[in-house]
């Protein structure tokens, strides 16, 4: 058996980072930059005022000063005079600073004269006060994004800030998802004797789409090997990635183990990997340079070799570093029983919040791999490692699931069924 560590490093080096492109602001949201972009207009663009009130030359004289009025600057005007002592410009927030001005009273701190020619300021503002410098936020030639930099909200509105709008990023991956197994069908086809749901290739690609990947929905291929060869070399020109479910174990029709050797030549393996589920992997480069990861069939497996071999892989063709995905420190919330097996188990949990910030882990569900429903619940997957498991209040490592937020801290699924069984 593999490592996981080992598994993980094999697939991803089946994966490149695909090339980048110019891609408008506004469809650069989750995409990773390939260059740093740096500032060619500085926010603020010019001294501005940071509040409602009035522009004046600050004199460090005691209030109260009384001042002529000499204009008014709403955000947007530019100033046509200069500000000398003894003025002050009503002046509106982000309106240019006036020439000669140097700070700014607010209007709470102010009486103007009931025609407005003139204003008594109630505080005599330092230098500088309420005044926004030019260059505040971001000086012309700063670095504002750096490659690797994944884009997101905030980065594009500071990209924005600085008139940018077109970045160059490395695209999506497409990534297509096949699900393998004659005994499949989708609603609302009516199911025959021996036939089940497919729900894997619902599963993936939404998995897929939520690490920020463009799904392929490349439907149901039956335990035929020609079939499957077929489907896979239509799909490999259509997809920077591929991803089939099934057929990798050691059963008799177990078709994806048969062809990758066919499909991907030299670079495709079938291997055992020490973990608990997802321990049969299919991985290897088709003839046209797109990657193959065969997931296993039952679903929670799926669901778990895409946590550990997809989603790094889908990283490394953004340009990401494949290993960054965070591990978080958490304690269980209850006994986590297993057997000595020689594999990590990976668990689905829930993760709760306890007093100090601790998170508290408990199981989402039974420990079945075709138990999908038992999942629902599940905020992240716990590192069980090998032994006999572990007692409540011990120390573990958790990986967030993405989209798990809306059931985070919820109570844990209401299907608790099965015990821990010997499935893949
Ligand atoms: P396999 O590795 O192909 O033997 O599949 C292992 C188990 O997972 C079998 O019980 C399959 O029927 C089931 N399975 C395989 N693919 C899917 C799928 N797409 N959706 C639901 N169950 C599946
Ligand atoms: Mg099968």
């Amino acid at each position: 058996m593999m490592s996981l560590e080992e598994a993980q490093a094999a697939v991803v080096a089946c994966a490149r980072a695909l090339p980048a492109r110019p891609v408008a602001l506004e469809r650069a949201l989750g995409l990773v930059l390939a260059e740093d972009v740096r500032a060619e207009e500085a926010v603020p663009r010019f001294d501005c005022s940071a509040m409602d009130g009035y522009a004046l030359v600050a004199s460090g004289e005691p209030p109260p000063l009384s001042l002529d009025v000499v204009g008014t600057l709403l955000a947007g005007d530019a100033p046509n005079r200069a500000v000398g002592p003894g003025e002050a410009v009503r002046i509106m927030t982000g309106a240019p600073i006036p020439e000669g001005a140097d700070a700014v009273c607010m209007l709470e701190e102010t009486q103007p004269s009931a025609d407005g020619s003139t204003v008594v300021l109630l505080h005599s503002p330092a230098r500088g006060e309420h005044v926004r410098p030019a260059g505040g936020d971001l000086q012309v030639g700063d670095i504002v994004a750096r490659a690797g930099d994944r884009l997101g909200a905030r980065h594009l509105g500071v990209l924005a800030s600085v008139g940018i709008e077109t970045v160059l990023a490395r695209p999506r991956p497409r990534v297509g998802v096949l699900s393998t197994g004659s005994e499949l069908r989708s609603a609302p086809e009516p199911l025959g004797p021996g036939q089940i749901r497919d729900s894997n290739r619902y599963l993936l690609l939404a998995l897929v789409e939520l690490a920020g990947a463009e799904p392929v929905d490349l439907g149901i291929v039956a335990d035929d090997e020609e079939q499957l060869v077929a489907a896979i070399g239509d799909a490999s020109e259509r997809c920077d990635v591929l991803l089939t479910s099934g057929g990798v174990s050691v059963g008799d029709r177990d078709v994806v183990k048969a062809v990758i050797g066919r499909c991907c030549g030299e670079s495709g393996r079938q291997v055992q990997v020490a973990i608990k589920p997802a321990k049969p992997l299919a991985f290897g480069v088709l003839a046209s340079g797109t990657p193959l990861i065969g997931l296993p069939g039952n679903p929670v497996s799926s669901a778990v070799a895409f946590e550990c071999f997809v989603r790094p892989a889908l990283a490394r063709m953004a340009g990401l570093d494949p290993s960054a995905a965070p591990r978080l420190a958490a304690v269980t919330g209850e006994a986590f029983r297993r057997k000595p097996d020689g594999k990590l188990h990976l668990v689905h949990v829930t993760l709760r919040s306890a007093p100090g910030g601790r998170l508290v882990v408990r199981r989402s569900g039974g420990a079945s791999s075709h138990l999908l429903a038992s999942t629902l619940g599940a905020d992240a997957l716990a590192y069980l490692p090998d032994g006999d498991g572990l007692d409540e209040g011990a120390d573990l490592e958790v990986l967030p699931l993405t989209g798990a937020g809306a059931s985070f801290g919820r109570a844990a699924a209401a299907v608790v069924r099965g015990d821990d069984d010997d499935c893949c």
